[in-house]
């Protein structure tokens, strides 16, 4: 590989240095970081956390994506990491884009993309947006109830829509089935509703919940769509598309999820139907891709009580503060069921980013102690990990690092006690193929 790095939001520096994995890649660009950073002088925010993210990791998934779900064209979910570059790149790469309010719509349009690519995937949207996405063109929008139905037919009786089931999202991280999907016996009151406004219902779409683990809830929906598939004709509807939704997860999980959705597909939608399918992942594009630096603003020691009454020598434990918490980058904590995993990465002098493995770092040595994690707002609730041990005694203006943080963190944060809720993502690129694409030679 040559090494692409970009600095900041648009900047890019360009190092030459020779072979590197990914890994290698990414912990160069977290040390060039807090290797810059003056702890003793530096200005107010420059210790902020800040991410690196490496757009070939997304590159990758992409073609995983290709090779194992080859009939099936994503729709990116624009939701789940807004970031511009994950965006271009992913434009390059042909994908189109679930987006569901107008400023995501606007974000996707305004980098140039026809929006024939956008499926408006909000079965209950704002009166206002309909309007404006009807001057947009952007026709497919999803829907689930007869009143949604009232609210196209008077705003853009022309949209080409979706009609949202319900599945079974059980076993599923983030269940939806609560609040979004038709149940399968309403749907032909919908669809008589939908033929008696003169509205043009082109496709079915479902969503199995996000961080689904049951492959079978694929199956069961897929065949749940083929019925109504089926029961559209009654009312003269030819339909064209079926969106099965996200849901993926980005782990090993992936391959097995769309083995089974594959044979679905073939027994229920096999490719002589004619039958265009297309899918709204989120998690399983970026979870990876992105890694977070969180800098030590405040350190606690708390000594053992019962060690000084029975005179024995016990190592204190520490609560450490870090200048990112719930109500920031580890939203997910609350919204998406995570438990981010913390590694050092920088302790004194020491860099100690770890290049080999995707797992913990051995926490368990020799004389390792114990640390709990927390938020840097007034708030108790913002804590990070309540336990985790580490080999080092670690003081404030050390740094921490979490791994797969793409996925719901940043879009979610918010401004609480003031503190930014917009940091540094400094790229890499350990793909060349996707810096062919970005123009990064
Ligand atoms: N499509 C819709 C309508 C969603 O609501 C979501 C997530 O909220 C997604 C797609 C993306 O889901 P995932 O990130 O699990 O792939």
């Amino acid at each position: 590989f040559n090494n692409h790095v970009f600095l900041k939001k648009n900047l890019f520096l360009d190092h030459q240095h020779g072979e590197q994995t990914p890994k290698q890649m990414i912990g160069e660009a977290l040390r060039h970081r807090v290797e810059n950073i003056d702890h003793e002088f530096c200005e107010p925010g420059d210790e902020d956390t800040f991410f690196v993210a490496d757009l070939g990791e997304v590159y990758r998934q992409h073609m995983r994506w290709k090779l194992n779900l080859p009939r099936v064209r994503p729709f990116y979910a624009v939701k789940c990491n807004p970031d511009p570059q994950v965006l271009r790149l992913l434009s390059e790469l042909g994908t189109g884009f679930d987006c569901a309010s107008k400023a995501e719509i606007d974000q996707i349009l305004g980098m140039g993309v026809d929006p024939s690519r956008i499926i408006y995937a909000q079965p209950c949207k704002t009166n206002s947006y309909v309007r404006y996405v009807s001057t947009r063109n952007v026709r497919q929008m999803t829907f689930d109830n007869a009143d949604e139905l009232q609210k196209i037919a008077k705003l853009y009786p022309d949209a080409e829509l979706f009609l949202r089931i319900i599945t079974d999202d059980s076993a599923s991280l983030c269940r939806f089935s609560l609040k979004f999907g038709a149940p399968l016996d309403t749907t032909d009151n919908l669809l008589a509703t939908a033929r008696e406004l003169g509205l043009n219902v082109v496709g079915v779409s479902f969503h199995v919940g996000s961080g689904a683990s049951d492959p079978l809830a694929f199956m069961k929906a897929v065949r749940d769509a083929r019925y109504v598939f089926q029961r559209a004709e009654a009312y003269g509807y030819d339909l064209t598309t079926l969106d099965v939704g996200g849901g993926f997860c980005a782990d090993a999980s992936f391959e097995r999820m769309a083995e089974v959705l594959n044979s679905a597909l073939d027994e229920y939608f096999p490719p002589h139907c004619g039958v265009n399918i297309m899918a709204e992942p989120g998690r399983y594009y970026v979870s990876n891709a992105f890694t977070i630096a969180c800098n030590i603003i405040a350190r606690r020691t708390v000594d053992d009580p019962s060690a000084s009454i029975s005179g024995d020598l016990v190592d204190p434990s520490y609560m450490v503060y870090l200048n990112d918490g719930v109500y920031g980058n580890f939203s997910s904590i609350m919204f998406d069921h995570q438990h981010p995993v913390a590694k050092v990465l920088r302790c004194g002098d020491k860099f100690l980013f770890d290049h080999e493995s995707a797992g913990p770092q051995p926490a368990e040595q020799e004389g390792s102690l114990e640390y709990s994690v927390w938020g840097p707002t007034c708030d108790g609730i913002d804590h990070i990990t309540e336990s985790t041990r580490f080999g080092h005694v670690l003081d404030v203006g050390d740094w921490l690092y979490f791994e797969e943080m793409g996925a719901y963190t940043k879009c979610s944060a918010t401004r609480f006690n003031g503190f930014s809720d917009n940091h540094d993502v400094i790229y890499v690129c350990s793909e060349a193929g996707a810096r062919l694409l970005l123009g990064m030679h």
